[in-house]
């Protein structure tokens, strides 16, 4: 069945690239509701954004939805993570400036925050996207695919110069609580260099050594240095779950990301959808559902973060 929120929770944080303050509220709604964004400093026209993925904006640092009247919400990957990862499938998150907080950098604050509220269950069954046949898509060396499976699966592989990162591999089933459990703390990572280029291009204004892992040939420059030795590639699955949610939905497929990044996911959905025969929407039995995310989430196994 589908699920909410049993009660609103807030984050209060700093936007990674404009650096300012923003107060983020989670709210429940209702069955069939979906994953709304709201911008409530938006005083004239249409406030409401969507979490679908023809909204989503083809930029390279971060996932950015724009509506029709051009209002826009950036930086969304960890908290639909996180919803996606606790199985909530119906919310309005109010926010007062146009970034998702990026608090440390990765889902787990969020994640902490929707099960210390909890969820509740509703009178509807759960609509997910089956994958019926493999789609692909490549760009410059890049690839991602989505694949019939009986769950949601995902895999992924990073290949960096950088010692710190280097080539890095992981596949995982979603199911049984495990995107809480093993990539939820995973934070997003980028090197020395690419950081000072952005702020050039007055972008990560409010990155700091405490949002991201940064790294620098073979050094952490991060103090308390990483929470998994692969953190960098679970983040990417992270992303990937999060991108993932943009289908409206949860997907049943297994996702295959090699260097993959948002742009390339979200042209991967783009692709499923307009592939004649390549996924349907089904509304899931509880056999289905079981295997979802959310499902078999436990409270005393998701990481706790200092
Ligand atoms: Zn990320």
């Amino acid at each position: 069945m589908q699920h909410t929120l049993k009660t609103s929770v807030t984050f209060q944080g700093i936007g990674l690239h404009g650096g300012k303050p923003v107060r983020m509220t989670l709210r429940p709604a209702a069955a069939g509701h979906g994953i709304w964004f709201k911008r409530t400093d938006i005083e004239i026209g249409d406030a409401m954004i969507p979490a679908i993925y023809d909204l989503v904006d083809r930029t390279p640092l971060c996932t950015r939805l724009v509506n029709a009247a051009g209002v826009s919400v950036s930086t969304v990957e960890h908290i639909m993570a996180a919803l996606a990862g606790c199985g909530v499938h119906n919310a309005l998150i109010e926010l007062d400036g146009p970034e998702v907080p990026i608090m440390d950098g990765s889902s787990v604050e969020f994640v902490r925050g929707i099960m210390a509220r909890g969820v509740r269950q509703q009178a509807a069954p759960v609509l997910a996207y089956e994958v019926l046949k493999a789609v692909t898509v490549e760009k410059d060396g890049a690839r991602a695919t989505l694949m019939p499976s009986d769950g949601l699966e995902i895999e992924f592989t990073i290949d960096f110069e950088d010692a710190a990162i280097g080539r890095q591999t992981r596949r995982m089933n979603m199911r049984n609580g495990s995107f809480a459990r093993e990539l939820s703390d995973s934070r997003t990572f980028c090197r020395r260099s690419d950081v000072e280029a952005m702020r050039a291009n007055g972008l990560a204004l409010g990155g700091t050594l405490e949002n991201a892992v940064v790294v620098d040939g073979d050094e952490i420059l991060t103090p308390g240095g990483l929470r998994h030795t692969d953190e960098a590639v679970r983040h990417k699955m992270l992303d990937a779950l999060g991108d993932l949610y943009m289908a409206g939905g949860p997907i049943l497929g297994c996702y295959v990301g090699d260097k993959a990044g948002h742009a390339l996911t979200n042209a991967l959905l783009r692709t499923l959808f307009e592939t004649p025969g390549a996924v349907r929407p089904v509304l899931c039995t509880p056999e289905q559902a079981a295997r979802l995310p959310g499902q078999g989430l436990i409270w005393s196994e998701i990481p706790q973060v200092a």
